[in-house]
């Protein structure tokens, strides 16, 4: 259960010197995530199981942080051995990702402030077919309001899945969201994360294996007149 792994209590709290040691060097005034000038993490990618994705981001973002959010204790130590290991073998490099274990559903907010992140990712997430259990999705629009929260305005938000019925889902939660708006095609081609939603991740690599077919939907968080 939660009881297991610690929650900040705010984004304030979030130890980055843990993270990206690199960037905050031990020593100096430690990594909390209250200074103003200080370096932010700017993705997340929400369930990102094996890592793939950071692995595959990091390099064609080397400047930016970004953080993996996974519920599986043991899938999250692998990724933490994971990044150590591409760091050693390669200095200077991949020192901007990091993963945390959490319950992304409950504590999104307690991990990043009101239009912290540039980009969210949600690939592959579980589908939970039965109606009861729509509400687990990590998709919904309730959830929506929060990664809007969180979001800043112009930032985007990657989806996709090999399940029809849970694609079918989230573009129209996303459809029916006013912060968010539809990318158009021709931006979506030109965008180089995209190909790696299915390339960079585990969940992907299975599917085009299988020759599987999948459904994305990718979003602008917008603003409103009222904001
Ligand atoms: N995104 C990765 C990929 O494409 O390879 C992993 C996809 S896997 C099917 C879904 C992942 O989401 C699993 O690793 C699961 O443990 C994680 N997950 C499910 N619910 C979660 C939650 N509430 N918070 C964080 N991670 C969650």
């Amino acid at each position: 259960s939660d009881s297991h792994f610690p929650i900040p209590i705010s984004p304030d709290e979030v130890d980055l010197s843990q993270h990206y040691p690199r960037y905050f060097p031990a020593g100096e005034d430690e990594g909390r995530d209250g200074d103003a000038m200080a370096p932010r993490i700017r993705f997340a990618d929400v369930g990102c199981g094996f890592g793939g994705l950071l692995v595959g981001l990091s390099t064609l973002f080397p400047d930016t942080l970004m953080i993996g959010m996974e519920l599986r204790d043991k899938v999250t130590e692998y990724v933490k051995e994971r990044i150590l290991a591409l760091r050693a073998s390669n200095l200077g490099k991949y020192d901007n990702i990091s993963i945390v274990r959490t319950n992304s559903m409950k504590y999104i907010p307690n991990y990043f402030r009101k239009a912290q992140l540039s980009k969210m990712f949600f690939l592959f997430p579980d589908p939970h077919f039965k109606e009861k259990n729509h509400r687990r999705r990590v998709i919904s629009m309730t959830l929506l309001d929060e990664y809007a929260y969180v979001m800043e305005v112009g930032g985007i938000i990657y989806t996709i899945t090999d399940v029809e019925e849970l694609g079918e889902w989230m573009r129209s939660c996303l459809e029916k969201h006013p912060l968010f708006e539809a990318i158009p095609e021709e931006e979506i081609k030109e965008d180089p994360v995209v190909k790696l939603l299915s390339t960079a991740t585990e969940e992907g690599q299975k599917v085009a294996r299988n020759g599987g077919q999948t459904f994305q939907a990718i979003f602008r968080r917008i603003s409103l007149q009222e904001e």
